[in-house]
């Protein structure tokens, strides 16, 4: 029988549709919610006997993750209680193992889902990818927001801000920090539905992203749109310097 995906069951995050309610609002967001290694999670630069969570810090110089970003045209969508930047031709795509993941969306959340070292930050951005099984990828990529200066810039060289147009052209390495050290680990997607198995790829370089770039957006996005930490469990997370190509 054909199971019938409701895209349009709402929900939230605070009260009777908040992320406490999430796996009873539909039995979709239910299988979603059984996936037993759920994100986001706390993750730690070193491992301390005495913290919860633990962290396999295996210092390995290279991930079998390469980019292959181009400039290319996005469009702007709020839906899912963020806003969303969207490829129209989804030409940029990463590898990882050997697999093809093309860029599919870009969004963000406030505060940051992801936790490192106790810190959470003001903003995290998603980049999500997915091969041609259906199945994602996600970088997390962390920052602060910062009055002076910061990234993205409507004035900034390679983007095209087009606020009136919902349009935008720019190379999604914008969103990437130079320094590409980063944490890996197994988890789930952070909304509805809550689906894994995901491979997440957490940068811990975090840099300032100009408040009026975030600030444009602003009635479109729910504030402190970010689902609460979830339990590790046994969890191994891996902890990268660097990448194979750029
Ligand atoms: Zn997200």
């Amino acid at each position: 029988m054909k199971k019938i995906k409701n895209m349009d069951v709402e929900w939230g995050y605070s009260g009777e549709r908040g992320p406490e309610h999430w796996h009873e609002l539909c039995d979709w967001y239910k299988e979603g919610a059984s996936y037993p290694y759920q994100s986001p999670i706390a993750l730690h630069h070193q491992t301390d006997g005495s913290t919860v969570t633990k962290t396999a810090s295996t210092n390995l110089s290279l991930n079998e993750l390469a980019f292959y970003y181009v400039q290319e045209h996005f469009t702007e969508k709020e839906f899912k209680n963020t806003l969303h930047f969207v490829p129209y031709d989804t030409k940029s795509y990463v590898l990882f193992h050997e697999e093809k993941y093309v860029l599919t969306d870009i969004h963000f959340h406030m505060p940051s889902e992801h936790i490192i070292d106790e810190q959470q930050e003001e903003l995290e951005f998603h980049l999500v990818h997915m091969n041609e099984q259906g199945e994602n990828l996600v970088l997390g990529i962390l920052f602060t927001l910062s009055d002076e200066g910061g990234l993205i810039l409507q004035d900034q060289e390679e983007v095209v801000w087009d606020y009136d147009n919902h349009a935008e052209w720019f190379n999604p390495k914008i969103f990437l920090p130079q320094n590409k050290s980063h944490f890996y680990y197994v988890g789930s997607l952070t909304t509805p539905p809550t689906k894994g198995p995901i491979n997440w790829f957490v940068f811990d370089t975090i840099r300032p992203m100009n408040r009026r770039f975030i600030h444009q957006f602003r009635e479109e996005v729910a504030e402190n749109n970010n689902r609460p930490l979830q339990p590790t469990k046994d969890r191994t997370i891996t902890y990268f310097t660097g990448v194979k190509k750029e």
